[in-house]
């Protein structure tokens, strides 16, 4: 396939890209000449392609909750209290719903906003065509309050190649100061950390962990209050996450607009947290538009008065034209469906989002209703 005519952030004028074998096979500013892709290519006019977005952190199987918690919290154990005594019923009507469909959902939710891999915190899912890269390979343990035998764990020698990915310092409190302090000391065999959260974290603490994954959204539903990303970047590469929808929206765009007003990080580095720094540290052959990177991309429409990194973050959901994953096109705008008759309509649902009509690979309808089986109350954010 070949996009025509694409503006690329950071390179002047439009680029022409070509994607084989789920490989960027070729970036030029001059015309492809390739008879093999004279059916497939596609025309573009103000729109912008960028690496899919990782998401650093999720938790696949939560994504049906509402945000849940009605005050702000001291702590996360603080909150995990709360969410039991109060939202007993909430919790109990999620959980009728096998984990499969709802984690098949956390894909979609994923997907629909142009993220085409997900660090999935909890157990390990045994999802199955996966149309996104769903991201396991670490050693995940909770944390240190609600992880049992955590130090155990932690200090598996079967286990000390691997990277261990640990919510820490999601707090303002003591607790969550020392916590932070407990890992580190706890971490005999200096294993890699990713830490997720770090509100409490201090720029010493920072220099302990391999990188840091912010999710601001969750962090101010919560505690009101989020890491100081400002300093603690000086220390430890920023990875961006958003956490499930326990704790914050279902579209990362917003995520990010929320990210950006705290101006803690600048547009570039924001930017970084969601491609090529969790590219580095989840070891991944994407994150980057450039030749033999893997075709994980997205194009969205641009608005007219914006450029560079301006236009990106004035993206949302409803602007995304199309979504590909390794070379596999995964979602796609009606306005593209006549450019893409080698696709078969029947492997695509059509679904709308602020009134515009997009295409996504799979049965979305049919997820929706089989959650709705189990509960008919779910509400989506999109319209069949
Ligand atoms: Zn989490």
């Amino acid at each position: 396939m070949i996009f025509n005519n694409i503006k690329i952030i950071g390179s002047e004028g439009p680029v022409n890209i070509r994607v084989s074998d789920g490989k960027i096979a070729e970036i030029s500013s001059l015309k492809i000449q390739d008879n093999r892709f004279a059916a497939q290519q596609l025309n573009f006019d103000n729109a912008l392609i960028f690496p899919g977005l990782i998401n650093s952190h999720d938790h696949l199987d939560f994504n049906l909750y509402p945000q849940l918690g009605n005050k702000i919290f001291s702590s996360y154990t603080e909150w995990g209290e709360h969410l039991h005594e109060q939202y007993t019923n909430e919790i109990v009507d999620i959980l009728k719903i096998p984990t499969s469909l709802r984690a098949q959902w956390g894909v979609y939710k994923n997907l629909l906003c142009g993220v085409t891999t997900v660090i999935n915190h909890g157990e390990l899912l045994d999802l199955k065509d996966e149309l996104i890269t769903v991201f396991e390979d670490t050693h995940v343990i909770h944390s240190v309050q609600f992880e049992k035998n955590w130090k155990k764990k932690l200090n598996n020698p079967l286990k000390r190649k691997q990277t261990v990915t640990i919510h820490v310092g999601e707090g303002t409190d003591r607790p969550a100061r020392q916590e932070i302090d407990r890992l580190i000391r706890w971490n005999l065999f200096r294993r890699k950390l990713v830490g997720i959260h770090g509100v409490a974290m201090t720029e010493r603490q920072a220099k302990s962990f391999e990188a840091i994954v912010w999710c601001p959204q969750s962090n101010f539903f919560l505690l009101n209050q989020t890491a100081q990303i400002d300093v603690l970047k000086k220390h430890s590469p920023i990875l961006f996450g958003t956490d499930s929808t326990l704790t914050g929206s279902w579209n990362i765009w917003d995520h990010l607009y929320q990210a950006r007003k705290t101006g803690l990080l600048s547009d570039r580095m924001l930017y970084h947290s969601l491609n090529q720094n969790p590219a580095k540290t989840w070891k991944l052959n994407s994150g980057e538009i450039a030749v033999g990177k893997d075709a994980d991309l997205v194009v969205a429409a641009t608005k007219k008065d914006k450029a560079g990194l301006e236009s990106f973050f004035a993206i949302d959901a409803e602007d995304l034209l199309l979504v590909m994953h390794k070379g596999q096109v995964r979602l796609f705008d009606e306005s593209l469906l006549t450019n893409l008759r080698q696709l078969d309509p029947d492997d695509f649902s059509k679904y709308y989002i602020h009134g515009v009509c997009k295409f996504v690979k799979g049965d979305l309808p049919g997820l929706m209703q089989q959650i709705r089986e189990h509960n008919p109350a779910i509400d989506f954010p999109i319209s069949i």
